[in-house]
């Protein structure tokens, strides 16, 4: 089992990804290729900087008095944090033992025993299901739908309560009949406790060029606000708390 992780970057006072104020690990390598995905700098698991256990530990803990306070804990982000699911799982089950809140926000696209063994010290998930129709999951990610609906299956099973995430982009993933199947899906359920739909942005182009990637979303343009909530009353619905 790995003692050192290879992190993208770190984000010590994080609002967004999971509940209070949270110590966000953003780690390196992921084995999605998202077309609008905004960080492709995090793809290639052989970059990022290189942290023990020891050293990322004892700078959380300088963070606690903030987590504690709000309701906080850390999120394991990234890129992929499952593709270095061995050091998630000696930093969650540090996390445990000291009472610090752990949540995992992953597309649940790796699964196998080692994760099951993750998600004993994991509080919170936040799954990314970037598409319900498993043709447009994969020209969009690249890779096949059903392990993450194993992954949401085995954690509805264990009861880990979880945050849908799904990015709506225009052209894309907004097919309202595939949306009505998901939310259909997701309230029958019992461990979804929200349904994020987050608006599709072009904030990360500028990094698919540095890295000569070819990016070829140029011509799409963000969804409205209006809809944004239609997707949102979707979701409501069918029982489904999509704030
Ligand atoms: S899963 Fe996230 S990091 Fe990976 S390609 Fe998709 S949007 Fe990017």
């Amino acid at each position: 089992m790995s003692d050192t992780a290879r992190i993208h970057s770190i984000e010590t006072l994080g609002t967004v990804d999971g509940p209070g104020i949270r110590y966000i690990i953003f780690f390196q390598g992921c084995p999605l290729r998202c077309k609008y995905c905004h960080n492709p700098d995090t793809w290639d698991i052989k970059k990022g900087n290189i942290y023990t256990l020891d050293k990322l530990f004892s700078d959380i803990e300088k963070y606690t008095g903030y987590m504690k306070y709000s309701g906080g804990g850390i999120t394991a982000s990234g890129g992929e944090p499952l593709l270095q699911t061995d050091f998630c799982l000696k930093l969650f089950k540090k996390c445990r033992k000291n009472g610090i809140n752990t949540a995992l926000d992953t597309s649940g696209n790796i699964f196998s025993d080692k994760q099951k063994e993750l998600l004993k010290y994991t509080d919170l998930v936040l799954l990314d299901i970037k598409a319900f129709n498993p043709e447009t999951f994969k020209s969009l990610t690249g890779r096949e739908l059903n392990p993450t609906l194993e992954f949401e299956e085995y954690i509805n099973k264990e009861n880990i309560p979880v945050w849908i995430r799904f990015v709506l982009v225009p052209g894309l993933t907004d097919n309202e009949d595939d949306i009505k199947k998901m939310a259909e899906y997701l309230s029958s359920l019992s461990n979804v406790k929200r349904v994020d739909v987050l608006p599709f942005h072009k904030m990360g182009e500028y990094k698919w060029k540095e890295l000569r990637y070819e990016y070829v979303l140029y011509d799409t343009k963000a969804p409205t606000a209006y809809a944004v909530k239609n997707v949102k009353n979707i979701f409501s619905s069918f029982g489904l708390y999509a704030p």
